[in-house]
């Protein structure tokens, strides 16, 4: 059997399938990712309305409204219409509705839910991963598998929980199929309403857990290995400059549990920080 042609057998195509990395059926129909990109049906962000233009009285038909033509899901305008979008929103509650509402993101057509938040918003920590899992996407919430259940534990070694100090977020909103590594375009458009819903959050400190999520919020290239237990200030679209911890991922904590000492350094850190800050 050739790796690259499927075999009739249905025992066989089934084993084919898993071999070649498709764990999970996702929808009742196949999806041929080669076909040519069909338009979204992704609502236009409201154009601003135009200055009123004194009537001058005319014979002609008025002409229809400008529709803006449906935007290809690859397309950069959907970056600009999820910024748009978000600038609007002036609460975490706004935000969710529009994150919800929002269609304009090709991971929401395979995921089962939107994963929002969980804790209290305006919590002191706000801490942001990178994307739901299975078990998130099946119960909506951010990190409730064993690597959210390992972040419970060592927050709760310095005290903190999520029904207290905690806001947990991802950068992403909705599952990655099969939790393939986001997209560019995908993470740049969740990173549109993330950034923004850590200016409405107003957390004392940032928590950037694991090297993709450090890498999308800071705009950097430079790795987690170097990133992790050192402060840096993000400075927000408003303004507001933000001290920030980057730290290892639970799910790495978990593959590599010599490295819980630093993450131990870290949460010691952040503790030190919310003091000097007068926040706990
Ligand atoms: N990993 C993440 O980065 N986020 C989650 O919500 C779960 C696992």
């Amino acid at each position: 059997m050739s790796a690259l042609h499927p075999p009739d057998d249905l025992a066989a195509l089934l084993r084919w399938y898993v071999d070649n990395g498709l764990d999970e059926t996702i929808g009742e129909v196949a999806v041929d990712r080669f076909a040519p990109p069909t338009p979204a049906v992704v609502p236009a962000v409201p154009l601003p309305a135009q200055r009123p233009v004194a009537r001058t009285p005319t014979r002609t038909a008025p002409s229809p409204p400008l529709a803006r033509p449906p935007v290809p899901l690859e397309s950069p305008q959907l970056v600009e219409d999820a910024r748009e979008l978000a600038r609007r929103c002036t609460s975490v509650a706004e935000l969710e509705a529009a994150v919800r509402a929002f269609e304009g993101c090709a991971l929401k057509r395979t995921a089962k839910n939107t994963v929002f938040a969980d804790g209290v918003a305006g919590a002191p920590v706000m801490i942001v991963g990178e994307a739901p899992g299975a078990d998130e996407d099946r119960l909506g919430k951010p990190f409730v598998g064993v690597s959210g259940q390992l972040m419970d534990r060592m927050f709760e070694a310095i005290g903190m929980s999520r029904s207290r100090d905690l806001y947990i977020t991802n950068i992403l909103f909705w599952r990655p199929p099969g939790n393939r590594t986001p997209t560019l375009a995908e993470q740049a458009i969740c990173l549109a309403f993330t950034r923004r819903h850590i200016e409405l959050a107003q957390p004392k400190v940032l928590v950037l857990a694991g090297g993709t999520a450090a890498k999308a919020v800071l705009d950097t290239t430079e790795g987690i290995m170097r990133l992790r237990g050192k402060w840096t200030v993000l400075r927000l679209d408003d303004g507001h400059e933000l001290p920030t911890l980057p730290t290892f991922h639970p799910a790495y904590l978990l593959r590599t549990p010599a490295s819980k000492r630093q993450s131990w350094y870290d949460l010691l850190a952040l503790d030190k920080k919310l003091r000097d800050l007068g926040a706990r």
